[in-house]
């Protein structure tokens, strides 16, 4: 699992710009300097901590990679030991220089933490062969920056005088003489949340809300090779509210079905339809590919493809996804129609019989047992019906249980 500790700290997503850590800090920093806030002095060292690691690309990527195992490893032989020893033993949990048996234990109170929003995105066999680039359109809720989500000018907030900041309302209704009913609801003043801002402080931006809404593109960036259902996760970029750390957006993609391919794994599925002349012949056509190129597909005469055979065109099938030059394989299906009319020419039927194989010898039997009978058409309202006379028969057996009126049956056989 990734570490992302120190992201937390500043409040941002790991994959926030070099200007949106430093706009972070500068705010927190602002926030929780200990000349304005002597309480906060914990707070504000693990701040100028994470800071110095993320604003640092060199730093960032070893933390990145190794978390803050790797980082402690880098301070003892680079970065100045002594300081880091003493963050990493306070304010991370870490028993002092060894193991990372201390993570998460201790220091950090826990942010609670917003739910992942999913979101569908169509996609073709094309685009999974070819992969694309998406963009994502997304409303989302963020944290007012004008007010860095406090609702107005610092300090400004003060315990809500209705529901004396517990955030709940106290109402007695009297439902009879000496008869009380006591009844909690959320304080309308504050909402639920025991604190309120004053009118002239209020930020004009939110309106007090903390909170605002912004449009977003997201790229999605679609690989070669991907699959229906497979998930892109953007971290951190659900809605933001005061005190949650934002949960993440997650792409579902979904294939649409293609007319043609049909994909299994690796491998591509292709139906073809080819007259008898080209199963008995030999035959080419084009195959349009997913990615546009027209493959030439070839049988050589005097080999017959027969009705459903399979033949593979190898490496002509799906990319791997993060391995997209290694290519699963094409199975074309052969699907062999016969001539339409249904009739043959008597003079042609002659030259057809003597190319075609020999048909196998008929001795009609003799005897009076023996009867020449004619077939016709198939007609299928004829087979229905006689489905039709089976339910019939049920309706009747009804009938009977029905005469007997459910009482105890009576044994027939016996009268
Ligand atoms: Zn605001
Ligand atoms: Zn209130």
């Amino acid at each position: 699992m990734a570490d992302t500790k120190l992201y937390e700290v500043l409040g941002v997503s790991r994959n926030a710009s070099d200007g949106e850590i430093k706009k972070a800090y500068y705010r927190l920093a602002k926030e929780y300097h200990p000349d304005k806030n002597p309480e906060a002095g914990e707070r504000f060292k693990e701040i100028s901590f994470a800071y110095e690691i993320l604003s640092n690309s060199e730093k960032r990527e070893i933390y990145d990679r190794h978390g803050l195992q790797g980082i402690k490893e880098g301070a003892s032989s680079g970065f100045g030991a002594g300081m880091f020893d003493d963050i990493f033993g306070n304010f991370f949990g870490f028993p002092g220089m060894g193991g990372m048996s201390g993570m998460g234990g201790g220091g950090r109170r826990g942010r609670r933490r917003g739910e992942n929003t999913m979101h569908p995105l169509r996609v073709t066999l094309e685009d999974l062969y070819n992969g694309k680039t998406a963009k994502l359109q997304l409303s989302k809720t963020v944290i007012c920056k004008k007010c860095n989500g406090i609702g107005g000018k610092a300090g400004s907030t003060i315990k809500c005088r209705v529901c004396q900041g517990r955030g709940i309302k106290v109402t007695l209704r009297q439902l009879g003489p000496g008869m009380v009913q006591q009844m909690q609801s959320v304080c309308p003043d504050c909402h639920g949340e025991g604190e309120i801002i004053n009118d002239r402080d209020r930020c004009k931006e939110c309106k007090g809300k903390k909170v605002s809404n912004e449009t977003k593109i997201l790229e999605v960036h679609v690989d070669k090779g991907m699959k229906d259902g497979q998930k892109i996760t953007f971290r951190g970029e659900g809605d933001q509210l005061p005190d949650v750390e934002p949960g993440d957006v997650v792409i579902v993609l979904q294939l649409k079905e293609h007319e043609q391919f049909s994909r299994e794994g690796s491998n591509l599925w292709f139906r073809q339809k080819i007259g008898l002349t080209e199963a008995l012949c030999g035959f080419s056509f084009t195959l349009k590919h997913l990615d546009g190129r027209d493959l030439v597909i070839s049988n050589p005469p005097g080999e017959i493809i027969k009705p459903e055979l399979i033949k593979t065109v190898q490496g002509e099938g799906m990319p791997t996804y993060r391995n997209p030059f290694d290519k699963g394989d094409l199975f074309i299906k052969f699907e062999v129609v016969f001539p339409q009319n249904n009739f043959i020419a008597p003079e042609k039927l002659k030259k057809l019989e003597n190319l075609l194989p020999a048909r196998p010898k008929y001795e009609k039997p003799t005897g009076e047992h023996v009867e020449e009978v004619d077939m016709v058409p198939y007609d299928q309202t004829r087979s229905a019906g006689s489905s039709r006379g089976r339910e019939a028969y049920h309706d009747d057996d009804d009938e009977d249980d029905e005469m007997h009126g459910g009482g105890p049956r009576v044994q027939c056989a016996h009268q």
